[in-house]
């Protein structure tokens, strides 16, 4: 489904990342690992078209989207979900939400059913739809925003660190609900310093450190690495 060969990316002279190769599957979720700063955010605004690449090739479903503006990502299927969620604080959880829907505003149909669907998904986002999204605890405004992010309908849906600052238990719900999003058809790529909870669901994993991609594998097969399990699981 997607497939970055060679890129690099860089803010004015500094190179962010480079010579990212890396792939994911239809139905896969995939999941980014690596400190702050090792470049997984920009990976990620690469993809969804914030960043362009000064070197390399991003192929979406076959197409060369390097270039492509992010509006344009948006309406192939590519979203975004981002680190700190954006959301509109003084906007209610139902604006927030139909904002999501935005490309899609003329099928009024469909942005019903997709909502339905994201009420069933986070049954406290309906509950809470009239209130304004800055009201939410921590935990219910990432649910807000990647609630938000389904309502563009994503093939292809990039999580970045969605359980950051999220008290265990949250995290915990949190996961399942990416899962089932996963098991109901969308491919996930998720950023995440929580490796345990990360590869739990993932099927495969890249290793991020200074910009460039020092280990990739399996879940599994970087579960089951030491220098992984001392980096970032612990124990
Ligand atoms: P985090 O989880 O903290 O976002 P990350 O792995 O996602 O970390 P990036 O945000 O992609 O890392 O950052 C990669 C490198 O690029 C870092 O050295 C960072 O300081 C730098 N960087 C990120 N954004 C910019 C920017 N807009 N201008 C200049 N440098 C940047």
């Amino acid at each position: 489904m997607l497939k970055l060969s060679n890129v690099d990316v860089k803010y004015g002279s500094f190179t962010a990342i480079q010579n990212i190769n890396l792939e994911v599957e239809e139905g896969q979720v995939v999941v980014l690992l690596g400190a702050n700063g090792a470049g997984k955010s920009t990976t990620f605004k690469t993809i969804s078209g914030l960043n362009k690449p000064s070197r390399g090739e991003i192929l979406f479903e076959g197409m060369s989207t390097g270039k492509w503006a992010p509006e344009k990502k948006v309406q192939l299927g590519i979203v975004q979900c981002a680190e700190g969620r954006k959301l509109f604080p003084a906007m209610t959880v139902y604006e927030n939400l139909k904002m999501g829907a935005y490309v899609h505003r003329r099928n009024k149909k469909l942005i019903k059913e997709t909502l339905e669907h994201v009420y069933e998904l986070f049954p406290i986002l309906e509950e809470k739809q009239h209130d304004a999204s800055g009201s939410l605890s921590g935990g219910q405004q990432q649910m807000l925003a990647i609630g938000r992010a389904l309502m563009a309908k994503p093939k292809l849906l990039l999580l970045d660190e969605p359980s950051i600052g999220l008290a265990p238990l949250i995290v915990e719900q949190m996961f399942e609900v990416i899962q089932k999003i996963n098991r109901e058809g969308t491919t996930i790529l998720l950023a995440e310093q929580n490796a345990h909870a990360a590869l739990k669901i993932a099927h495969k994993g890249y290793v991020f450190e200074n910009g460039s991609v020092v280990l990739q594998g399996t879940s599994e097969e970087l579960f089951s690495n030491d220098e992984i399990r001392k980096a970032y699981i612990g124990a």
